[in-house]
C-alpha cells in the first residue's frame, strides 16, 4: 500500500457546506476532505453538533461518551456521513454549548455568544483528545488539521498533553478573526498558566486562540503562497506578523480549489446559454441576454466589465466610480452585483442612474445572476486590496472572462498577466496591476480593453484561462504532499 493510502487526518472545523455556512471555510471543509478521500486519504471531519447540522443528517450513531473533558457532565461523540458524499463526520454533542438556533458565533442581536471561549475550547479539546494515544476511539489520526481560531487551542492542548500521537496543522483562512478572550480564562480552559506568555497564547494582553494554534502547531498553512508571504509583514499580518515571520520555514500556502461541477460554462444550468473553449457562441448569446436583462445597450462590440463582490473596503471597488466615465467613453459597459457597505451600495446605484444603458447595478445576493455575469461579461474586475485566496478570479478564467486583478494573495497566484512575453508563450490569462490606486486600476483596465480590440490575441488569453485546472483535486495533491512531508519530519 503506498504511503499516502495510510494517512489519517482529523479535520476540525466550526462549519461545513451544505449543513451550516457563514463563509468560505464551510466550502473548504466539505470540498477538501472529499477531494483528499479521492486520493485515499482517510479524512474525518470534527464539528459541533448544532441543531441545523443534526437536522440534515441521517443515520447518526453514538461513538463514545466523553467525561472529564473540561465541562460539567458528559459530552457525546456522534458519527454520521456528510450528505451527498462519503465524508465521515464526528460530531461533538454538548447541548448546553451547541443547541442554539441561528449563527454559530453570534446571537440574534449580532453579539458574540458570551461563552464562545468555552464552546470552541471544547471543540478544540475533543480534537486534541482524538490526537492522543489515550483517545477512546480505535481510529487514530496522524495529523489534526485545525481551521481558523475556533480550533486554535487544539495544538496547545496537544502540546501540553502527556501522550500526543498526532502532529498539528493550523490553517489560516482569515487572519482577521483571532478568537481573543480575557487572559483569566487560561486556567479555567485547562491550559497551564505558563502557556499565557509571549511564547504561547498571549496576544496584546489577551488570550488568543489563533495565536495558540500558530505557536504550538507543527505546521501552518494558508490559502495561497503569496498570502503566506504577505502575512509575515505589516499590514496584513494583523499583529501576528512577528510570529509568522519567525515560523516562515513551517508556513505553506496552498490555493483553494473551486467546485468545477458548479462552475463550468459547458454544463452550468444557471446560464441562459452554455459554451466551451472550442465554441464560444454561447458566450456571445449570454452577453446579449445579460445586456437585455439589465437594460444595457444590446451591442456585441461594447466590452462589459463585470463585478460580483461583497462591497467592502477590502475589495477595492471604491476606486471604480472615479474612473467610470473614462471607461464608459472607451466605450465599455459596467455591471455590478454586490452588497455590503451602504455608502458603496449608494455610489454604485447612483452610477447606474447617471449612466442608463451603460451601467447596471444590482444590490443583493443572487447566485443565478452571478453565474450570468461571469459568463456574459468580457472582463472581470477584482481590484482587492488584499485577498487570501479569492474565488471569482478563478471562476472568470474558466468562463473566458479574463480578470483584472491587484497583485495580492491568491489573485497574484492564480492570474497570469498578459505581458507580451506571457501572451507569446501561451500562459497569459488576465491582467495584473501592482498599485491599488485609481491610476493603477485605470491603466490596467485600459490595457485589457486595448487587447480586447485585438480579437485573435483575446481569444488566446480566454482559452488559456478556460483550460487551466482550478479543481480541488490539484489542491488535494498539494495537501497530500505536505502531509507526507510533515509525517517524515520534513
Ligand atoms: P470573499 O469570500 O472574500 O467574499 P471570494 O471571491 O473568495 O470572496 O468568494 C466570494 C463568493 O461569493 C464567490 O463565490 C462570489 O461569486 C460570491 N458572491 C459574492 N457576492 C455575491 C452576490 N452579491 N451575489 C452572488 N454571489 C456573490
Amino acid at each position: 500500500m503506498p504511503f499516502s493510502q495510510s494517512i489519517k487526518i482529523l479535520f476540525i472545523t466550526p462549519e461545513i457546506t451544505p449543513l451550516l455556512k457563514t463563509g468560505g471555510l464551510a466550502d473548504v471543509s466539505a470540498a477538501l476532505p472529499a477531494a483528499l478521500r479521492e486520493h485515499k486519504v482517510d479524512v474525518r471531519v470534527l464539528l459541533p453538533a448544532y441543531p441545523r447540522v443534526m437536522g440534515s443528517l441521517k443515520n447518526v450513531r453514538l461513538l463514545t461518551t466523553l467525561t472529564n473533558i473540561g465541562v460539567h457532565g458528559e459530552v457525546k461523540l456522534l458519527e454520521a456521513e456528510l450528505p451527498g458524499s462519503d465524508v465521515p463526520l464526528l460530531l461533538v454533542n454538548y447541548p448546553l454549548f451547541y443547541e442554539r438556533e441561528g449563527n454559530p458565533y453570534i446571537d440574534a442581536d449580532g453579539q458574540d455568544w458570551a461563552d464562545n471561549a468555552q464552546r470552541f475550547a471544547l471543540l478544540s479539546r475533543v480534537g486534541a483528545l482524538l490526537g492522543n494515544s489515550n483517545s477512546p476511539l480505535d481510529w487514530h489520526p496522524d495529523i489534526v488539521q485545525c481551521n481558523d481560531w475556533q480550533s486554535g487551542l487544539t495544538p496547545a492542548y496537544l502540546h501540553f498533553s502527556p501522550a500526543p500521537s498526532a502532529a498539528a496543522i493550523m490553517t489560516i483562512h482569515n487572519l482577521a478573526f483571532q478568537g481573543t478572550f480575557p487572559a483569566s480564562l487560561t486556567t479555567p480552559l485547562g491550559l497551564p498558566a505558563s502557556s499565557y506568555s509571549i511564547n504561547g497564547t498571549e496576544y496584546y494582553g489577551q488570550l488568543s486562540f489563533l495565536k495558540a494554534g500558530l505557536f504550538y502547531a507543527n505546521h501552518i498553512t494558508t490559502v495561497s503562497p503569496t498570502y503566506a508571504e504577505e502575512i509575515q509583514q505589516e499590514p496584513l499580518g494583523f499583529g501576528m506578523q512577528g510570529l509568522l515571520a519567525h515560523r516562515y520555514m513551517d508556513l505553506t500556502g496552498i490555493v483553494n480549489g473551486i467546485d468545477v461541477n458548479e462552475w463550468n460554462p459547458a454544463t452550468d444550468k444557471l446560464l441562459t446559454h452554455r459554451y466551451n473553449s472550442n465554441d464560444m457562441s454561447g458566450k456571445a448569446a449570454g452577453k446579449r441576454a445579460l445586456q437585455n436583462r439589465l437594460g444595457l445597450e444590446e451591442n456585441p462590440d461594447i466590452p462589459i466589465l463585470g463585478v460580483v463582490s461583497r462591497l467592502t473596503h477590502q475589495k477595492g471597488l471604491d476606486l471604480l466610480p472615479a474612473i467610470a466615465s473614462f471607461l464608459l467613453e472607451y466605450p465599455a459597459q459596467i455591471v455590478i452585483l454586490g452588497s455590503g457597505e451602504a455608502s458603496l451600495e449608494t455610489t454604485f446605484q447612483l452610477l447606474a442612474q447617471n449612466h442608463p444603458g451603460q451601467v447596471a447595478t444590482v444590490i443583493g445576493f443572487n447566485e443565478e445572476l452571478s453565474h450570468q455575469i461571469e459568463a456574459g461579461s468580457d472582463i472581470f474586475l477584482m481590484p482587492s486590496r488584499f485577498e487570501p485566496c479569492g474565488l471569482n478570479q478563478m471562476y472568470s478564467q474558466c468562463y473566458g472572462t479574463p480578470p483584472v486583478v491587484h497583485s495580492t494573495g491568491g489573485l497574484a497566484d492564480t492570474v497570469v498577466d498578459s505581458t507580451p512575453e506571457n501572451i507569446a508563450n501561451g500562459t497569459a490569462t488576465g491582467f495584473v496591476f501592482r498599485h491599488v490606486t485609481t491610476h493603477g486600476l485605470n491603466e490596467c483596465i485600459h490595457r485589457a480593453l486595448d487587447i480586447y480590440r485585438d480579437q485573435p490575441t483575446w481569444r488566446k488569453i480566454q482559452s488559456n484561462g478556460m483550460l487551466r485546472d482550478f479543481s480541488w483535486n490539484r489542491s488535494a495533491e498539494e495537501y497530500l504532499a505536505l502531509y507526507e512531508m510533515i509525517l517524515k519530519g520534513y
